[in-house]
């Protein structure tokens, strides 16, 4: 067997010590003669890892006791009609800050149940840079304020929390969650797709205060009224069982392995060893802002794109995937998430050295 290393925005590669111990469970998990994925939800064993599941989560996130958490379908991109569905709360619009296109994916499905504000826009420079604070222009009659804490494709990363005052903050952590810890205190509501940072595709993360449920619109599907959902433990319809078997197990590797505070240790060492050669070389350029630059996801071009599928194909060769950037962007992208080990980077910077040297 060989694993390659595997540079996916995602799906993406997981802890192999999660898989193995996937592999192991598969026909009988802990004497139960079953596998998680014939299990009934409602049964006495799935009770137990989902609840476990739940657990782990809010000990690696600190997640305060006034904040629910649910195990739901639908995607970041269901999100982005859940959120004004559920948070608009009476009020006529809500805040989106623009960083690239994920934000602008949600402000677009948005717009099509309140009045959208872009209180802030990155794209007259490219989506290159996070929008200073001071140049928001946010609503006070806001719902919410919305923003994408990592864009994914264009590699932008909030390194501080925005201020909304009362204005519950929400965002898209899909591709960020769990790389380091977060005050979840901060936040209104914060939803990720699990299939960057946690496990399978086909679960989605929602953890929201309190206060924030049980006014969704009356056209919100019940499967996606937070109320619904928080009252029934996620469990109002079936949910995705096997994916929040792995992302508990995920949780747990996360757990042994020292925690949200080691997690991000390991994450910068990482991100620090790819854009400091991209730094020092004239070959490869990452277009971003140094302050704003994501420790999960490192797009970079190479000097002349005609380059391209000859990088690829070498890196292929040495057993690294799935570097080709994101279709709107073209070039290159590195995703790094935390399962990613740091000899991965070590050998793809190695590869990027060699291939500068011979091509540049
Ligand atoms: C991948 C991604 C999405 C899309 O998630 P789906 O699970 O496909 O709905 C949305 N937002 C961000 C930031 C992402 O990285």
């Amino acid at each position: 067997m060989t694993r390659v290393f595997n540079f996916s925005a995602g799906p993406a590669t997981l802890p192999e010590p999660v898989l193995r111990q996937a592999a192991e469970e598969m026909l009988d998990w802990h004497g139960s003669g079953m596998s998680v994925m014939e299990m009934s939800h409602r049964g006495k064993e799935f009770i137990a890892i989902h609840a476990e599941a739940e657990k782990l989560l809010r000990e690696l996130m600190a997640i305060p006791a006034n904040y629910k958490v649910l195990f739901l379908q639908g995607g970041a991109i269901g999100q982005n009609a859940f959120v004004p569905m559920n948070l608009l709360r009476g009020k006529a619009g809500a805040d989106y800050v623009n960083t690239g296109e994920w934000s602008k994916k949600s402000l677009k499905e948005a717009g099509k149940y309140c009045s959208v504000n872009v209180a802030a826009s990155a794209e007259a420079g490219h989506f290159t840079s996070v929008p200073k604070q001071d140049s928001w222009k946010l609503d006070p009659n806001a719902a919410y304020v919305h923003i994408c804490s990592n864009e994914t494709i264009g590699g932008v990363e909030y390194h501080w929390t925005p201020d909304t005052g009362s204005v519950p903050l929400v965002a898209d952590m899909s591709s960020n969650i769990l790389s380091r810890p977060v005050d979840v205190s901060r936040y209104g509501l914060i939803y990720g797709g699990a299939q960057k940072n946690i496990g399978p595709s086909g679960l989605t993360i929602v953890i929201v205060r309190d206060d924030l449920i049980g006014q969704a619109l009356p056209i919100t599907p019940s499967a996606f009224d937070l109320k619904t959902q928080a009252d029934n433990d996620s469990m109002y319809n079936t949910p995705p069982t096997y994916a929040i078997y792995i992302a508990g197990l995920t949780f747990q590797w996360l757990k042994s392995n020292g925690g949200l505070a080691a997690m991000e240790v390991h994450n910068r060492a990482k991100a620090a060893l790819l854009y400091d050669y991209l730094d020092s070389s004239s070959f490869y350029r990452n277009p971003v802002a140094r302050e704003d630059r994501s420790l999960m996801n490192v797009p970079f071009k190479l000097r002349d794109d005609a380059l391209d599928a000859a990088f690829l194909k070498g890196a292929e060769e040495r057993g690294m995937l799935q570097l080709k950037g994101h279709r709107s962007v073209g070039g290159m992208r590195a995703s790094i998430y935390n399962a990613m080990p740091v000899d991965g980077v070590k050998a793809l910077v190695a590869y990027m050295k060699e291939f500068e040297a011979s091509h540049g």
